[in-house]
């Protein structure tokens, strides 16, 4: 092996290294949008939608509609 060839080994396995990386990353890319979307939780209030959902102290959430005119919030 000549040391021309030597070198053009080292810069083939190098490319070849580069592009190994670039798979890599652009296979990863999308791998955390999906988790993302998958790993975003719906809201735990996601049933009081349209509710105003004011929590009690027992936690429970008004069922009202969302800026309902009467003072008392209604739970459960
Ligand atoms: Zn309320």
């Amino acid at each position: 092996m000549s040391k021309v060839d030597a070198m053009r080994a080292l810069k083939d396995a190098r490319l070849a290294e580069q592009r190994k990386a670039v798979v890599a990353a652009g296979g990863a890319r999308p791998a955390p949008a999906a988790t993302a979307r998958v790993a975003t939780p719906a809201p735990a209030e996601v049933d009081t939608e349209g509710l105003c959902g004011h929590r009690n102290m027992g936690g429970r959430a008004c069922t009202r509609a969302t800026g309902h005119a009467e003072k008392s919030h209604r739970y459960g």
